[in-house]
């Protein structure tokens, strides 16, 4: 039988609003808690204020990272100490608590012995006191603060906050809050496997085994300052690349953009699973799906994902602006700048750099990415809550506001024949299943270009182009310059009144 009697514990560094050490014991499948403001102690003679605190569930226990800013908790979390416990004097600890007084013996990395938590009242019983038992592992003058470092990462909250592996998003179900922010690279070894195997066979990467095809089939033809790209070429720039694509893709359905038989040749639109997808490749079923009709996604929540799309015929990656859990509510408003027959590059950077004045008045976290294509386009995280409806009026309003300051350069007619070769500012990408194409996607054009994600600085570099960037220089400048997309996924705003 298994000993049932040894659970975990673990105490969080929060660093939220106020400054706390959170201490959680796991009871009967949660993580039944207690904020202590000054942290826990091995000091005897000290005892400490703790406050009961709501459960969490047992997928918090190894969190570590940071809560973004409009979540319940916002802050930097470090797992501070982990370990395992046992109730003393009782078999149900759930009634213990319940009476107000635990005793609980802990082994951890940082605390150990016998720890007493006594309910004191206060206005909701939610007052009590905790305090270390005069025993062999009291240690008087033992202060947490001496002790900073997580036990998970050796790094301190500092540290954390500032390069975070992970966030938690508490309006998510307990499975999918913990999203990574970072995977690790792919190996070296499966990059030379990939090369290794001829026009095709099993290719195991990021630990999963894909059936590949057509390896030296030309995906990608030249033009005239780029060479053509292979279907092995693409895989090894996917493979590359979804480490840091995944944290755009995961939790959301997924829609690709597919030409089997390369650019120049029949393309379209996939958004179901096909039959022989593996079984490990997540699927989401639309619940919206006309009745009587099912509609079943890939959703990408790992970097083997992006490489199956890939291999799949998907030159394109475009994620939903929704989560599945919501599919109505959208995370990212956003500003599609799409240019006409007349617009040259340097109208498409007027019209950004008014966008960006715009962002910088509003005090807006916003990134920009050029297209791949001809255009720019601009992301605008927003908390879960307004519905299309609202992000989709609110982005027409900038961008009309932005476009009366150059009305020369903007079309509002939607049909190609009535815009005059002008601009257009397609606020009406905001909507249920409409998509943009994700950052470091690769686009179906000759040359094999990627949609990358730029600083908002180098709208005044000489050099920016639309298409600057290819699957096979997006690597290095990646690695140069770091993910500057990555605020569209820490940086929940609401959207201020417009007028
Ligand atoms: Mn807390």
């Amino acid at each position: 039988m298994a000993d049932v009697s040894e659970r975990r514990f673990v105490v969080q560094h929060h660093r939220a609003s106020s400054d706390h050490y959170d201490l959680r014991f796991e009871v009967d499948g949660v993580l039944v808690s207690w904020a202590v403001p000054k942290g826990p102690t091995l000091d005897p003679q000290v005892r400490r204020s703790a406050f009961k605190v709501p459960d969490h569930p047992l997928e918090y226990l190894d969190f570590e990272g940071v809560i973004p800013s409009a979540q319940y908790g916002a802050g930097d979390v470090v797992v501070w100490d982990r370990g395992t416990w046992r109730p003393h004097r009782t078999d149900d600890p759930a009634a213990a608590i319940a009476g107000g007084s635990l005793h609980a013996d802990v082994q951890g990395e940082k605390l150990r012995g016998r720890f007493v938590l006594v309910r004191r009242g206060g206005e909701d019983g939610n007052a009590w006191l905790l305090l270390h038992k005069h025993d062999a592992d009291a240690v008087p003058g033992w202060r947490p603060e001496d002790h900073p470092l997580s036990v998970l990462s050796g790094r301190s909250s500092d540290q954390v906050r500032a390069d975070p592996d992970r966030e938690w998003h508490s309006d998510l179900p307990a499975s999918e809050a913990s999203i990574p922010l970072r995977w690790p690279e792919v190996a070296q070894d499966d990059l030379d496997a990939l090369d290794a195997l001829g026009g095709g066979g099993t290719w195991e990467v990021f630990g999963r085994r894909l059936k590949v095809t057509n390896l030296d089939k030309e995906l990608f033809p030249a033009n005239a300052e780029r060479p053509a790209a292979t279907k092995r070429d693409l895989l090894r720039y996917t493979a590359q690349v979804a480490p840091t694509v995944v944290p755009y893709l995961a939790g959301r359905a997924l829609n690709m953009h597919r030409y089997p038989d390369g650019v120049g040749r029949k393309g379209f639109w996939h958004k179901e699973v096909p039959d022989h997808a593996p079984d490990w490749l997540d699927r989401w079923d639309n619940p919206d799906a006309d009745p009587g009709e099912t509609q079943t996604y890939v959703v990408a929540n790992e970097p083997a994902s992006v490489v199956w799309a890939a291999n799949f015929g998907a030159l394109e990656w475009h994620p939903w602006t929704s989560r599945t859990g919501r599919p109505d509510r959208p995370t990212y408003a956003l500003v599609d700048i799409d240019p006409g027959e007349r617009t040259s590059w340097d109208d498409i950077l007027v019209l950004a750099r008014l966008h960006r004045t715009a962002f910088e008045h509003l005090g807006l976290v916003a990134r920009p990415k050029v297209t791949g294509r001809r255009g720019v386009q601009i992301w605008v995280p927003v908390v879960v809550g307004p519905g299309f409806e609202e992000t989709r009026s609110w982005v027409e309003i900038l961008s009309r506001t932005v476009g009366a300051a150059v009305p020369e350069l903007v079309s509002w007619r939607w049909q190609v024949s009535d815009r005059k070769g002008l601009a257009r500012l397609d606020y009406t990408q905001n909507a249920v299943n409409k998509t943009l194409v994700a950052p470091y996607s690769p686009r179906a054009a000759a040359g094999a270009p990627v949609s990358m994600p730029i600083d908002w600085d180098e709208l005044d570099d000489p050099e920016l182009r639309p298409d600057r960037w290819t699957i096979r220089t997006a690597v290095p400048r990646l690695r140069e310059r770091g993910d500057l997309f990555r605020r569209v996924l820490d940086s929940p705003q609401r959207l201020p009144r417009l007028s």
